[in-house]
């Protein structure tokens, strides 16, 4: 069944999951009947997220998809089987998620809630970019998901377009033919996405790409051309970090909760659904309560109105000084250290937005170099006169110093 926006609200792909053998199953887990949230929807209610085609790969996926870096039961994770019930049935999933344990999480869910592989979608990712290296991670992560395939891979926060490289080309090739992976692309968030969309729209070896885009981005006349040439490619894309790198904005939004229907996290991804050349947006759902909120947001057929929209644009202009897009080839080269300034800020984010502060802090010390996280008496001044979002580097910075230095031990909170 469509809806009038092309938009299938039902199909036989979804997965009508029984909650009280889900309940059983996960009984002994976090879930429990009475932890339920009972805001959103009626009890019986289960309204299907709208699905819409993903590029080139011609498979339908549903528009909200579930992030598995947040955390997941060991076991069954009950986030993942109530996304389940209201037809989220793509994980996103990485190598390097719950401290390395994702895939395996994610194996143990669909293996006990005894779905049948061919009903829902996975998605994994390789921190390793090399071909080898590639392969290597993808045959361990098959083995931890218990399957024989992923519907789509990922070279995971692409950077460096060098890695897009034939040798890449033909072990893609491979990897398709073995049946292993039946789609390919990448992920990136750094700040030069658009280089990477426009790169990738003349390689038809990719299939899809999810990659930083929020309703700061509309005006970014680069990104859009970008976006343009990778969507006429027929390249599927998957919007992540929609909620747009906030530090804390609470105040400024108390506006526009004034004149919106939605909350922020609602309403900043009503803005990336509203842009007809994204599938889908992953989203980072923490607990069910956001989950539930997340699909209320989703069922909604309606556009942002004018008036919301306008507030969101104004919103995204008064806190513009606390979002970092993560392009610090800009700001960087304007520090008289080994500062890594994008990656830093993001981290940060995790820390203050996503409430992870023990995996931002453990992010922080595996990913970025000591010599970088040496944060001390820096001058950030010319950095901050070249950041186009006039991002006030120095107080986040000094910021990062004091909260993301962590001990390796956090890493037994996280797992
Ligand atoms: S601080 Fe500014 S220039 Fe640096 S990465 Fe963030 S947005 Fe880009």
């Amino acid at each position: 069944m469509s809806n009038k926006n092309g938009e299938d609200s039902h199909t036989p792909q979804n997965i009508q999951l029984d909650r009280r053998k889900l309940l059983a199953i996960g009984s002994g887990t976090a879930m429990a009947a009475t932890s339920l949230p009972s805001v959103v929807f009626a009890e019986g209610q289960t309204p299907q997220v709208p699905r819409r085609v993903l590029g080139k790969t011609g498979q339908k996926i549903p528009i909200l998809l579930f992030g598995a870096a947040v955390k997941l039961d060991r076991r069954f994770d009950p986030k993942l089987a109530e996304a389940f019930r209201f037809g989220i049935d793509y994980i996103d999933a990485a190598d390097c998620y719950n401290g390395g344990a994702c895939e395996e999480r994610v194996g143990n869910f669909w293996t006990r809630a005894k779905l049948k592989r061919d009903d829902f979608w996975i998605t994994s990712k390789s921190d390793e970019h090399d071909p080898e290296g590639l392969e290597r991670t993808l045959d361990n992560g098959l083995k931890q998901l218990q399957t024989n395939y992923v519907n789509l891979y990922f070279l995971h926060g692409l950077k460096n377009p060098d890695y897009l490289s034939s040798g890449l080309e033909k072990k893609v090739a491979t990897l398709k033919k073995s049946g292993k992976i039946r789609h390919f692309g990448f992920s990136c968030h750094d700040g030069n996405v658009a280089e990477l969309l426009q790169m990738a729209s003349k390689l038809p070896w990719i299939d899809a790409i999810m990659f930083r885009y929020n309703f700061r981005k509309y005006g970014d006349k680069e990104l859009n051309k970008a976006i343009d040439a990778a969507h006429k490619a027929n390249i599927g894309l998957i919007a992540m970090k929609t909620q747009g790198s906030e530090a804390s904005f609470r105040d400024a939004w108390k506006k526009f909760e004034k004149t919106g229907r939605w909350n922020k996290h609602q309403a900043v991804l009503k803005a990336v659904w509203d842009d007809k050349r994204i599938t889908a947006a992953v989203s980072h759902m923490q607990s069910l309560q956001q989950l539930r909120e997340n699909v209320e947001a989703a069922v909604d057929n309606k556009k942002l109105t004018q008036s919301e929209r306008s507030a969101l644009d104004r919103y995204a202009e008064a806190t513009r000084s606390l979002a970092c897009d993560g392009c610090d080839h800009i700001c960087n080269p304007h520090v008289d250290a080994p500062v890594e300034i994008g990656a830093t800020l993001r981290h940060l984010m995790y820390h203050e937005v996503y409430g992870e502060p023990a995996k931002a802090r453990l992010n922080f010390v595996a990913t970025v170099p000591a010599a970088a996280r040496n944060l001390r008496s820096i001058d950030f001044s010319r950095a901050e006169a070249a950041c186009p979002n006039g991002v006030a580097i120095g107080p986040l910075m000094e910021r990062a110093f004091q909260v993301l230095n962590a001990s390796p031990q956090l890493a037994a909170e996280i797992t």
